[in-house]
């Protein structure tokens, strides 16, 4: 017991609406609580569309317009220096940056085409695939949003919640339904989710954003150990294939893996149990501070038994039965690149552009090599890669040809194949330096000064500590930050992480104290570390492992 003169002290509330925090204790939750993001849609086509971008509300344009998948972008010019020191509206261009959700789909080829015309026609011919196998554009004018938005669901697609506080855009295997290992096709679950709740009311306000993935195969490329909620497709002692559920995986600041709670999903409640997970986020989530809004913060302090209790409990109104753990890989190549045997006989051709950037120009193309070739399957990998389904043994040769000839390579260098980058400088605001630039120079480098390298290693690099190309998970991360060179002047640089991995050895790259590099020297640093490495590697070592 303290001493009667000592008050035990009050722990201050974490704006946990379950607990009867209703009143908004920060800007973005009153925001929220003024007008629901949903509602903005209306607006933009009603009044910003034909008003043009001065006639667009602040709060509309920092906030719900997220809900639709858009940000402004970076105004150009503008260095990391003063990202953390400008105002938000000096940081904004009149241009918007546009998330497309896939949720996983295994895209037609009338998707893709559209997904390209509108790059070609509104977009400056911009097209990234994020890690979140996701479309994003640059250069999108606010006249322009209802003709996207008309066109992407003319073809079944949307911006809906791509972005914002909200169930964001879910990863689902590329190779659902078509890999010989497969446990369960997830796409009936992927699509029932989106059905049953995305654009709803009832998750359009969360303490921050949501990642989901629902994967079936045993590559586990949807990286399920970083996702808020992650089905993963398992067989019980009793033969049923369902899902394992694990909760609370994310990277940033205070990474986390997901947990396990030892359930078991069977498919057709996968839905309700989703939804349970989400409200439980919505309603308990943290929303005092931004920086503790995320799902992983209450799964930290609740732990797997309490969140399944309440799950069960205060939601579903049933208990789940226990269930296995998934059969993890190695986790060193999980991209789906190169040919490889489906289990109806056909193949699959999983290619790599740089970085994940394409254009409207090469989706366009993509689509019309699918096409000749037989195949109207089309997927994006959460390694910023696409893969083509259905090809006949045949027309490989053929295939390959087409895509290579375009620089989209089937068989790639592990440095193309497996380099990823965040948006950087060039276009996000919060970014300190650039990436998608310096990551393909950094490919061609390294490709000419170690062409013999052909084990796994991946190479991951962000523009600042937000970690959207997954930092702490690559065998060497780079976050980007300003560093001190030889000659004291401030530039572009990298901290590094190294060690990080998926998979049966998951871990978080450790950051070395004092370990940077600039932007210049970092090709060095990479080759003199690759280089030490074969050296001194034993027989069977991989730098992954
Ligand atoms: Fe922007 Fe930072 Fe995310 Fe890169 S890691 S896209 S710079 S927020």
């Amino acid at each position: 017991m303290p001493p009667s003169s000592v008050k035990p002290r009050r722990r201050r509330g974490e704006g946990q609406w379950a607990l009867g925090y209703r009143e908004p204790l920060n800007k973005n939750e009153e925001n929220k609580k003024n007008d629901d993001g949903l509602n903005v849609r209306e607006r933009i086509i009603n009044i910003y569309a034909k008003g043009g971008f001065d006639s667009i509300d602040p709060s509309d344009l920092r906030g719900r317009f997220r809900w639709y998948g858009l940000y402004t972008q970076r105004a150009p010019g503008i260095d990391g220096g003063k990202t953390a020191i400008l105002e938000p509206e000096e940081l904004d261009d009149r241009y918007f940056m546009m998330r497309v959700r896939i949720d996983g789909a295994q895209l037609s080829v009338a998707q893709v085409r559209a997904i390209g015309e509108i790059s070609r026609d509104h977009a400056r011919n911009t097209a990234d695939i994020t890690d979140r196998q996701n479309i994003q554009y640059h250069w999108v004018e606010i006249e322009d949003v209802p003709a996207i938005w008309e066109k992407l669901e003319s073809v079944g697609l949307s911006t809906t919640e791509a972005c914002g506080d909200t169930p964001r855009g879910m990863l689902g295997c590329p190779l659902a339904g078509v890999a010989e290992d497969e446990v369960i096709d997830p796409t009936p679950q992927l699509r029932q989710i989106y059905e049953d709740h995305i654009g709803s009311p009832e998750f359009s306000n969360l303490p921050r954003k949501f990642k989901t993935s629902v994967s079936g195969c045993s590559v586990h490329c949807v990286n399920h150990e970083i996702n808020d909620v992650a089905f993963v497709g398992v067989r019980n002692e009793r033969g049923e294939v369902g899902y394992d559920l694990q909760v609370g995986g994310a990277l940033s600041t205070n990474p986390m893996f997901s947990v396990r709670l030892g359930a078991f999903v069977s498919p057709e409640r996968v839905s309700e149990v989703w939804a349970g997970v989400c409200s439980i986020f919505r309603d308990y989530g943290y929303r005092r501070l931004r920086s503790r809004a995320r799902l992983k913060f209450l799964v930290k302090d609740w732990g797997a038994e309490k969140f399944r209790d309440v799950l069960e409990k205060e939601y579903l109104g049933y208990a789940l039965p226990d269930g296995p753990a998934p059969v993890l890989d190695s986790g060193l190549r999980r991209d789906h690149v190169g040919v490889h045997r489906q289990r109806d006989g056909k193949y699959y051709v999983g290619f790599a552009p740089r970085v994940g950037r394409v254009s409207g120009t090469t989706l366009l193309r993509v689509a019309e090599i699918a096409e000749e070739h037989g195949s109207d399957r089309i997927c994006t990998t959460p390694d910023q890669k696409l893969v083509i389904l259905d090809v006949e043994e045949e027309r490989i040769a053929s295939i390959t040809a087409a895509l290579e000839a375009e620089d989209l390579q089937v068989n790639p260098s592990t440095f193309r194949r497996q380099t990823m980058a965040c948006t950087g400088i060039e276009y996000c605001k919060l970014a300190i330096v650039e990436t998608k630039q310096r990551a393909s120079t950094l490919i061609d480098e390294l490709e000419k000064r170690l062409p013999d390298f052909t084990e796994p290693l991946t190479i991951n690099v962000n523009g600042c500590p937000n970690s959207c190309a997954r930092v702490q998970v690559a065998d060497i991360g780079f976050k980007g930050q300003l560093v001190v060179d030889e000659r004291g002047e401030q530039v572009e640089g990298y901290q590094i992480h190294l060690g990080g991995g998926m998979g049966l050895d998951a871990a978080f790259g450790k950051k070395v104290r004092g370990l940077k590099t600039t932007a210049e020297e970092m090709p060095d640093y990479i080759e003199r570390v690759l280089r030490r490495f074969q050296e001194q590697k034993q027989d069977g070592e991989s730098f992954a492992s």
